[in-house]
């Protein structure tokens, strides 16, 4: 734990404060540091509370990172990347990283751990069985919607496109997830999450589960391992002397996605998209090239591959727990 007013020099936090500027590095430009205290952790040694300005700070750094890629493409002849492009052309810098309310992944998880502490009291074995089960599909789910949001084609996309400019813009700020709260990075969630819940919650939406305890279950541990994907990113950023102990064994466990593991999608951003555990990523790399290779084969463009991905990604979103449901209670014969 640091002193009161020791000055803390950690490039893994963008430090509240006025003073930004562009690192020696021409490769790296980061952040000057300000003398600003580091935010202790709370429970679990997590950030959970937001600290003021930490995402307008996110903000001013794509304003200088920008000012500085411009500069360089001016100085090479080399072209902008999209979206860098974007940002500089819509003339809002400062919209990349978003302020959400943190109160709804709080109620959300708070509701989520009851539910799911409802359930395995009644029907353990099946609670464990889709706790499995949705803790490998959450990791494979996450690589698709990696490769979804990687692809500078859906930074035109409506709704998409401002997950699209966080997820491409985390290439150049690694260390955005582990400058803001957990909340804060919970909160990126809030739209995906709030269109699930009146998907399949909502008495006149189109399936209606909140009858099934079995789906209600197979929900529950769905969000819930959507939220814990965001805790294994954050933390596989995390640098250790900032990072709980339990957190490192279950990385060391494979059940968290390791830094390194994770850090070989931050050298080309081609490879390694599974950001919770990472045990998909040895299939869906593969896979990518695979699907490459076939769209290359019939005369398909990078648009349409992308379109593809994007389709595979909303019917995977929407239909898992459809497919869940029949498994566990058809096939299996289990709950209702
Ligand atoms: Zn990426
Ligand atoms: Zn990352």
């Amino acid at each position: 734990m640091a002193p009161q007013g020791e000055i803390v020099k950690d490039l893994s936090y963008v430090h509240t404060g006025d003073k930004l500027g562009l690192g020696a590095d021409k490769k790296n430009p980061s952040f000057i540091e300000h003398p600003d205290k580091i935010p202790e952790p709370g429970f679990l040694g997590i950030r959970w509370g937001k600290t003021n300005g930490e995402i307008a700070n996110l903000n001013r750094l794509v304003d200088a990172k920008c000012q500085y890629f411009l500069a360089e493409s001016l100085r090479t002849g080399e072209p902008l990347s999209p979206e860098v492009e974007f940002v500089l052309k819509t003339g809002k810098p400062s919209t990349v990283y978003k302020e959400r309310w943190t109160i709804w992944p709080l109620c959300a998880g708070i509701l989520l751990i009851l539910n799911i502490m409802y359930h395995a009291y009644k029907d353990p074995t099946t609670s464990v069985l889709i706790m499995v089960c949705s803790f490998f599909s959450y990791d494979l789910f996450s690589g698709v919607l990696h490769i979804v949001l990687d692809n500078p084609v859906m930074i035109g996309v409506p709704i998409i496109s401002e997950p699209t400019l966080e997820f491409q813009w985390h290439h150049h700020i690694p260390q955005d997830l582990t400058s803001k709260s957990f909340l804060e990075v919970c909160g990126d969630l809030n739209l995906i999450t709030a269109v699930m819940f009146t998907l399949y919650c909502i008495p006149f939406g189109p399936f209606d589960y909140s009858k099934s305890d079995l789906a209600m279950n197979i929900i529950s541990w769905k969000i819930f391992f959507a939220y814990f994907g965001q805790l294994c990113h954050a933390m596989s950023h995390m640098p250790p002397h900032r990072r709980p102990q339990w957190i490192s064994s279950l990385q060391t466990a494979g059940l968290m996605v390791s830094p390194k593991e994770h850090w070989g999608h931050h050298k080309n951003y081609d490879d390694n998209y599974c950001i919770g555990s990472g045990v998909w990523n040895k299939v869906l790399t593969p896979f990518l090239k695979f699907t490459n290779k076939v769209h290359g084969a019939f005369g398909s463009n990078d648009v349409i591959s992308a379109f593809c991905w994007l389709g595979a990604f909303l019917a995977y979103g929407v239909m898992d727990v459809a497919v869940f449901l029949h498994f566990f209670r058809d096939v299996l014969k289990l709950g209702h």
